[in-house]
């Protein structure tokens, strides 16, 4: 029976799980890794996902995208930052969203996170052997409502069945207190590639109750690549007058450098980043290089004001969890970030405990998914759990003067619902709109619109009369639904949402349609681009064999050169029906010319390791390899 799989949507990589005996296990992809780059391109009519997009990033840096989920749900003003250090472009979409430019149009970050999706789900799915629909996704426990509706949008372009869309740390929590007998208060700090989250729980007994939650989604290891890119560009322009960052190419081969500099300052004292061509003088045109010695001392004071912005996250988790340092049983690490020393040292100097570094930092989340995916679809070989999550960041409504007044503060435990009742300012007032917002600040403007919510049909009434209920509800994903009802009348008054930054249901719609079109049309390019393949493997073994053949009649040689070259054309001018009929063809005469071949006089032309039968040549060398 086909299972549901916890999938770990990193900004960096990505990990998908299954639950096999009542223990998660990862599933690895098709190229047998445990880990996916969370990268796509388009190469052509091609799209590369996972590690060949990655692969090839230097060489096609305008439609490599990577790192998306820096973007997901974001309004266009929160991300000009990342945008304008991206090799890739992206802009301003409808209603202050975000979209990326690409060879084939502009996409939505939710596109493009449900193709990384598409192919975590595709390769599990050969791999277990059954075809998995049903995924629980997790998100940074700090991500807001918007982050959160926009990745349960992108599993759905991807034409999965989101169960569950769970916290990061929490995940991490479950696959680290699965066999966990005892009571214990642990802090899961949670550093990735863009985002950082740090969580109280108690846990024992099956039990999971998380106590508070904080993070910053704009902090993660893409920052401290950042900081080397900057310092290894400024100081090229400082030398040479050329600022890298301005050739694309060039950018991007900067980043992947600064990233592996960085990930050997983990393990050594200092490394060289030698980037050799890098780019070409504009006006000799001469090559120009780029050598660098950079030591750990140099790296951390490079990122010591962002190490800094964690403390405040980790103070105020404990605070809001009611707790001082001292009363925290286990501190483990998650992300693959926790593995640079500074920032081990940072966790332990803030909370006076050694890391606990039992879990593996890539795989715990994925992990911890599986294991909710399984609890969600009845899987009865995993134990009895409880899991009591929060809710990350208050939600309210504007109120007069601009001030937001809470209806569910931040840490409450989901899911959660709550009624408030309101009224209007003006006499006769036929309509209110209701600004919703996420945030902790005390003015409204300060603070993230969810959406604005008209209520109309209100009849004519004195101010402050008519009465208003406004419900919010926190369902188990932390997504917050709203409802309305004018009260004094019984009269349940229209509601209109407007959400400014997430996709509309139509929208979503039109994806899910051109994704399934997509994913057909990719079948169709590999069976295409693999018959190519194997014609073009059949005409060089064609010519080998010519050459190896000097005693075989002229006429057969000479039939299987004109073959070859036909091919040659056909593959060039990518003529399918020809690439087709060519194929049977050529294989026919090859094998006529093989079989010609061992009867000539000194035997030699075979060759010592010629194929002894047919069938072993069909099998060895003419058929495709898919
Ligand atoms: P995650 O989002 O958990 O997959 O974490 C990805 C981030 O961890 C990326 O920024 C990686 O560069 C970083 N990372 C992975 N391994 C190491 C390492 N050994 N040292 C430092 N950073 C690392």
């Amino acid at each position: 029976m086909a299972k549901a799989v916890g999938i770990d949507l990193g900004t960096t990589n990505s990990v998908i799980s299954v639950v096999e005996g009542g223990k998660p296990d990862v599933v690895v992809n098709s190229e047998g890794a445990r880990i996916t780059p969370s990268v796509v391109a388009f190469k052509g009519a091609d799209r590369l996902v996972g590690n060949v997009a990655r692969r090839q990033a230097a060489l096609n840096p305008q439609n490599t995208f990577f790192e998306i989920k820096r973007f997901i749900g974001r309004r266009w003003e929160e991300v000009s930052e990342e945008a304008n250090r991206a090799p890739f472009k992206v802009v301003e979409g409808p209603n202050n969203g975000i979209r990326i430019e690409t060879t084939d149009g502009l996409k939505a970050p939710e596109e493009i996170s449900a193709m990384i999706l598409r192919k975590m789900v595709d390769d599990a799915s050969a791999k277990l052997g059954y075809k998995v629909t049903d995924v629980v996704i997790t998100v940074p426990a700090y991500f807001n409502n918007t982050q959160r509706e926009a990745t349960e949008a992108a599993g759905r372009i991807a034409g999965l069945n989101v169960l569950r869309i769970i916290n990061e740390p929490t995940a991490a929590a479950l696959s680290y207190g699965l066999d966990k007998k005892g009571n214990e208060t642990i802090l899961v700090f949670d550093l990735g590639g863009g985002t950082f989250d740090v969580t109280v729980l108690e846990i024992g007994d099956g039990v999971f109750e998380v106590k508070s939650t904080n993070g910053d989604t704009h902090l993660g290891g893409a920052d401290f690549d950042q900081r080397i890119v900057k310092w290894l560009a400024e100081s090229f322009l400082e030398e040479h007058k050329f600022d890298l960052r301005k050739d694309p190419s060039a950018l991007q081969r900067l980043i992947e450098a600064s990233e592996k500099a960085k990930i050997d300052l983990s393990a050594a004292n200092e490394t060289t980043i030698s980037l050799p061509f890098i780019t070409f003088d504009p006006e000799t045109r001469t090559p120009m290089h780029l050598e660098k010695r950079l030591t750990r001392a140099q790296f951390e004071s490079l990122i010591a004001d962002l190490l800094k912005r964690v403390r405040t996250p980790v103070e105020q988790a404990l605070k809001d969890a009611k707790l001082d340092a001292s009363k925290i049983d286990e501190v483990i690490l998650v992300g693959g970030s926790t593995r640079v020393p500074a920032v081990k040292a940072l966790v332990k100097s803030l909370l006076n405990k050694e890391p606990n570094e039992s879990v593996n930092p890539d795989e715990a989340v994925a992990l911890g998914a599986a294991v909710q995916a399984g609890i969600l679809s009845g899987d009865s070989s995993i134990g009895d759990i409880v899991l009591v999550d929060v809710t990350p960041l208050t939600l309210g409504v504007e109120v007069k003067g601009g001030m937001i007044a809470p209806m569910i503060t931040r840490n409450t435990a989901i899911p959660a619902k709550k009624t408030e009742t309101y009224t209007t300012a003006e006499n006769n007032q036929p309509g209110v709109e209701i600004n919703v917002l996420q945030g902790e600040r005390p003015m409204a403007n300060d603070n993230k619109s969810l959406g604005r919510f008209k209520l109309e049909g209100i009849p004519p009434m004195p101010a402050g009369m008519p009465q208003i209920e406004v419900t919010f509800d926190i369902d188990a994903n932390g997504i917050l639904h709203v409802g309305a009802k004018e009260k004094s009348t019984g009269k349940e008054a229209s509601i209109r949402i407007e959400n400014t930054t997430t996709l509309s249901k139509d929208e979503i719609d039109r994806m899910i349609t051109e994704a399934e079109q997509n994913s057909e049309a990719d079948k169709v390019r590999k069976v295409k681009v693999e018959k190519r393949n194997t014609l073009d493997s059949l005409r060089i073994q064609a010519e080998k064999q010519i050459t190896e053949s000097a005693n075989a009649p002229q006429d057969l040689k000479d039939k299987v050169q004109k073959l070859a070259d036909e091919a040659k054309d056909a593959i060039q001018a990518d003529d399918d029906s020809k690439i087709e009929a060519l194929q049977t063809s050529l294989e026919t005469a090859l094998r006529e010319l093989m079989q010609a071949a061992p009867q000539n006089a000194d035997g030699a032309d075979a060759g010592s390791d010629a194929p002894k039968t047919d069938e072993d040549v069909i099998d060895a060398d003419f058929k495709p390899t898919n």
